[in-house]
């Protein structure tokens, strides 16, 4: 049983929870489990933001001052390693990670950057007739609405 660290962090009483499903999840994979992993774990399941490894680093430091970005980028591979986390992808700018792993539309403000979880799943059947491309199986998507935020709506 692991123990309860880090008190009023997000999750709350989800917090021994997630920590089991960490241990395991990572030893399943040959990976060590520690505090630095966990921290920056229990910050990616508590928000929606999709933090960038930066934006991961200055959170987790609040809890854990000598952890470095290194650790931080390291921690976050080790969960997409995983399959805890999922990375998104933006071509020259940094990365994005999100702790909700099932397939889920995003939308992207292309003014101040923000990603957004889009609610709804897409149709099935619809994946279906787009991926009837010379024999493809569809096996998931990975799907960005491009836009304007509300906040930036008037930019
Ligand atoms: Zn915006
Ligand atoms: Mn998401």
């Amino acid at each position: 049983m692991a123990s309860v660290v880090g008190g009023g962090a997000p999750g709350g009483p989800s917090t021994v929870t997630s920590e089991v499903v960490l241990r395991n999840a990572l030893e399943a994979k040959g990976q060590r489990y520690t505090e630095q992993r966990a921290a920056v774990y229990r910050y990616l399941l508590g928000t929606v933001r999709h933090p960038t490894a930066d934006e991961v680093f200055t959170a987790v430091r609040s809890e854990i001052p000598d952890i470095s970005l290194a650790t931080v980028y390291k921690s976050l591979e080790a969960l997409v390693g995983c399959e805890l986390a999922t990375k998104l992808t933006y071509g020259d700018a940094a990365a994005r990670y999100d702790a909700r792993t099932d397939p889920h539309p995003h939308a992207r403000c292309t003014v101040c950057g923000a990603v957004l979880d889009v609610p709804g799943r897409i149709d099935a059947r619809l994946l279906e007739s787009l991926g009837a491309v010379r024999g493809f199986t569809v096996e998931g998507y990975r799907l960005e609405l491009v836009g304007r935020c509300g906040g930036c709506r008037g930019k």
